[in-house]
């Protein structure tokens, strides 16, 4: 356990992450009354950072530094450099990503964009402020020139999106911590949440009357779960209910191959869905068997001819690296499987295990099938996509990822998700509706943003509707002239 004494100083969640990023398997805590094995102090006195490193009360390492300005971004920045060169030192470790413990590296590089800095200044102010490493920085650029040149195209700024969760799922994955729901068990509830929806839809039609919805979003769980009448019903009343004139991109993440079905594709197809997910996650039986995804390898493959036949011509695929047990090489024949079927995007996530996963409540289970160089598999796939005509174009991060690497979004010219883009840079106000889905609310001048959540379980949900719709009525009214 390492213990965080702070002396005069604030900054906790800061000196907490980037500390759990060096030692992630270890237990931190604030609190100066437990037993810990390792000590880090910091302290703040008349324009000096003090950090010292202290190992079974014997000192390892102290450093200290200037803020030379005492504004609290600066401030934060010398700290987080001053502690990363600390630990850093103490466990001869760098990391990718330098002082940047966030999810989203590439906002702080798009503001800069923005503001007209040439592409060299920013480059060089990710190296120097927040001590990232070349490739990093060097993608970081690569996607954020992408999504701000496709941004340009979209009139963003006047138009709002649409996220709606459907948190229902064949079987619980083995790493999920989403709100979903097995369908053996709950599927009496799916009728009364449809019904739920419609209201919140009924509500959201009319919630921001001056602005455009610009995408769609269909997400989960896994929307396919709903049976083909069910899934009828919902789309029908989403095209019914919202103006569809200026509408981008229209998205479904189908996701599991053992939800869809040929019916399904074709009324996706019909209602205007313009982009789907087919999700294989790992193309290695063994691994499917393992994360208890129920489904084959040959299902994903022949989902996938199906929803090509029906017409579908925006498919994207994700895979996790960092899954129990795989390597290397099983990275490669996952990618040499996918090349096959030719997918227009494919996102590449790492693994992330949250608390409340199975995998990590099981813990012991699984001990001894960590995924070892879970970095070279990310390079791995950086190069598969070179060769394939994929570009990065969307990337963001999570706690606890392996490796604290990140997400990344690869696509075809043309073929990005831009509801992927609006959410991960906050470009504009998220409508979401559902049980576990959460309204994000920008505010003109890009950088206010208000947030009002759902209840996470489907019950509540179906049982407290209307006061969810009041949470975002509440933000919505208070704000209406920047936000309606
Ligand atoms: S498909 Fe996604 S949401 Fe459903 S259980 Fe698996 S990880 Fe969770």
């Amino acid at each position: 356990m390492i213990q965080i004494k702070l002396i005069n100083i604030d900054f906790e969640y800061d000196i907490q992450s980037l500390t759990k990023a060096f030692f992630t398997k270890e237990d931190i805590t604030f609190d100066d009354q437990k037993e810990a094995e390792r000590v880090l102090t910091v302290s703040y006195d008349k324009n000096q950072i003090g950090i010292s490193f202290s190992e079974n009360g014997i000192p390892i390492l102290s450093k200290s530094d200037t803020v030379l300005d005492d504004e609290r971004r600066n401030k934060k920045n010398v700290l987080k450099r001053l502690l990363y060169n600390v630990l850093s030192e103490v466990t001869k470790l760098t990391l990718q990503w330098g002082t940047l413990t966030g999810i989203r590296p590439t906002k702080l590089a798009m503001e800069k964009l923005e503001q007209g800095e040439t592409l060299d200044k920013i480059e060089s102010f990710m190296y120097d402020e927040y001590l990232c490493s070349k490739e990093k920085t060097k993608l970081c650029m690569d996607i954020v020139t992408r999504e701000h040149r496709i941004l340009e195209e979209i009139d963003y700024k006047n138009g709002y999106s649409i996220y709606i969760g459907i948190p229902f799922c064949p079987s619980t994955c083995l790493y999920c911590s989403f709100a979903s729901y097995s369908l053996e068990r709950f599927s009496h509830l799916v009728d009364d949440y449809i019904d739920a929806l419609f209201k919140e839809i009924e509500y959201a039609k009319n919630a921001c009357p001056n602005k455009r919805l610009t995408t769609v979003y269909l997400g989960g769980g896994t929307p396919t779960t709903l049976n083909e009448e069910q899934l009828e019903r919902l789309l029908i009343k989403i095209r019914k209910e919202f103006d569809f004139t200026h509408v981008k991109e229209f998205t479904v993440e189908a996701g599991r191959p053992d939800s869809i079905t040929r019916d399904k594709l074709r009324i996706l197809k019909e209602q205007g869905v313009s982009r789907i997910s087919i999700n294989p996650q790992t193309m290695k039986q063994e691994t499917l068997d393992l994360i208890g995804r129920k489904h084959t390898v040959d299902q994903i493959r022949e989902t996938f001819a199906i929803a090509r036949e029906e017409g579908h011509d925006n498919i994207n695929m994700d895979i996790i690296i960092g899954l129990p047990g795989e390597s290397r090489e099983d990275v490669e024949d996952t990618l040499r499987e996918i090349d096959k079927l030719s997918p227009d995007s494919l996102t590449v996530h790492t693994l992330a295990i949250k608390r409340a996963a199975n995998l990590n409540i099981y813990k012991d289970q699984y001990s001894g099938l960590e995924a070892k160089d879970v970095s070279g598999m990310l390079d791995v796939c950086l190069e598969y996509t070179k060769e394939a005509d994929y570009k990065p174009y969307y990337l963001y991060r999570q706690k606890n990822m392996a490796e604290n690497l990140e997400n990344i979004g690869y696509a075809r010219e043309g073929k990005e998700g831009i509801y992927n883009i609006l959410i991960m840079e906050e470009k504009q106000t998220i409508l979401a509706l559902g049980a576990g889905a959460a309204s994000k609310f920008v505010f003109p001048d890009g950088y206010r943003i208000e947030r009002a959540e759902n209840v996470k379980s489907v019950t509540d949900y179906i049982a407290r509707v209307d006061e969810m719709i009041e949470r975002k009525e509440k933000v919505l009214s208070a704000n209406a002239k920047q936000l309606r």
